[in-house]
């Protein structure tokens, strides 16, 4: 499948994901048949994509469209075939549970044009073993998108152990054509980039609760007071606690049991206090957004310890040949969450004054997963800026290299 013959796209799933990113693909000229399994859902997410163009379009971002021929090139449907007879790509969004991914890799294995390309926006779960259920799985990839869709310029391509080099770079073409970022992902390790560098400080979090070190609301006025919009605790409950355990659970299971969800947050899921979405999580969100009380702060964490541990986090996946570039993994976090300074700056630092202080904190927590390793004793700084380069330049031989032929 070449992109230049790619008109027809569809998006399954029509939820938090699913419409931002049949939104954005109709936003470029695509023609987007949008599935879900409820008309209501459908309704729900046009809704949704009607209000996005409309805040675009004040704006003064809708340029050649109007909201109306947008929203004319996102057909609604129930069925696969209809969603599926015509295209040359798909990409599934239905929610994080493998069996019902599988279920619907099949469905749409069977129903695609035979030289269509598969991609999955999964959060965290094996490329591989998706795609080990169709017969096209060179066909099959990553295309984790970030929340929320329109904003977030970074797309992780991620290459499952058969993704064929014509596939990745399919993909890579497409979100060029959506105008995005694509940060290839060269292995398929759970989490990928932003999720996997990010786990660990999650897990340094909870254990600083767990110990009574500090209070949620503590760490959060922290954070508001670095000028963050929100700390890391009530993102949490803006997420969603389900979503979160999900994630932390699964990393358990494929990469070490230290990653697993702690019990205070397993106890409040089971009294059914989820966040945001139930009123009720860490905070009462029942009258809005939660009231931290920006004075009581703590002196007892310092928030570079959470950087710090998703540095060596960071290292594990350049020493693992994860990434193309090293700068790839800042490039990533930069334009996935829009933290602006990445993680790498914190290595300016005495390194081995951040190896002392990463080996105090694995024994404090008793964490082995916060251990430095070696690597990061000897790696240079990543740069983002040098890897964005690098990044372009290859594009830019690539399309001589097209015009030439
Ligand atoms: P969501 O629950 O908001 O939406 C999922 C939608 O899929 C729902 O509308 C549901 O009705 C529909 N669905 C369920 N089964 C279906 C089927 N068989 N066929 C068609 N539609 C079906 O979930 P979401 O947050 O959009 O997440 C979707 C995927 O994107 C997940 O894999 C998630 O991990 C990933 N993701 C989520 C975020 C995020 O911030 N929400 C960010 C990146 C990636």
């Amino acid at each position: 499948m070449k992109i230049t013959d790619l008109n027809n796209v569809a998006v399954i799933g029509a939820g938090d994901m699913g419409h931002g990113i049949a939104e954005l693909c109709a936003l470029n000229g695509y023609n987007v048949y949008l599935k879900d399994i409820g008309q209501k859902f459908l309704d729900r997410a046009k809704n949704r994509i009607r209000e996005s163009l409309n805040i675009l379009a004040r704006k003064g971002k809708l340029k050649d469209d109007n909201i109306e021929t947008v929203l004319g090139r996102i057909i609604p449907t129930l069925d696969y075939k209809q969603a599926l007879e015509n295209c040359g790509l798909v990409i599934e969004a239905v929610p994080e549970i493998m069996s019902l991914k599988k279920s619907v890799f099949i469905e749409l294995d069977f129903n695609l044009p035979k030289s269509a390309v598969i991609a999955t926006n999964t959060s965290n779960m094996s490329i591989t073993e998706l795609a080990s259920q169709i017969k096209r799985s060179s066909q099959v990839i990553g295309m984790h998108f970030f929340n929320p869709v329109i904003l977030m310029k970074a797309i992780e391509i991620i290459r499952g152990n058969d993704t064929s080099n014509e596939t990745m770079k399919f993909a890579e073409d497409f979100a060029y054509s959506l105008h995005k970022l694509p940060i290839p992902v060269l292995k398929d390790v759970p989490g990928f980039i932003v999720n996997r560098v990010l786990a660990p400080s999650s897990v340094l979090l909870n254990k600083i609760i767990e110990k009574k070190i500090a209070t949620s609301n503590q760490i959060d006025a922290n954070f508001r007071k670095i000028g963050q919009p929100m700390g890391p605790f009530e993102l949490m409950d803006y997420v969603g606690l389900d979503i979160y355990k999900h994630g932390a659970d699964y990393f358990a299971q494929k990469i070490d049991p230290e990653f697993k969800s702690p019990k205070w947050v397993n106890d409040l899921i089971n009294e059914g206090k989820l966040g945001k979405k139930t009123d009720y999580g860490i905070y009462d969100w029942s009258s809005g957004r939660p009231t931290i009380n920006l004075e009581d702060t703590t002196e007892k964490v310092d928030s570079k310890d959470l950087l710090l541990v998703q540095v060596n986090e960071a290292a594990k996946l350049i020493e693992n040949g994860v990434v193309e570039y090293p700068g790839d993994i800042d490039l990533a976090i930069q334009n996935a969450t829009g933290n602006v300074s990445g993680i790498f700056w914190l290595l300016k630092n005495d390194r081995e004054y951040l190896i002392n202080r990463l080996n105090f904190i694995a024994d404090e927590m008793g964490v082995e997963i916060f251990r430095p390793i070696e690597f990061l004793k000897e790696m240079t700084i990543p740069s983002a800026r040098k890897a964005l380069k690098a990044r372009k330049k290859k594009r830019k031989e690539q399309e001589n290299q097209k015009n030439n032929k």
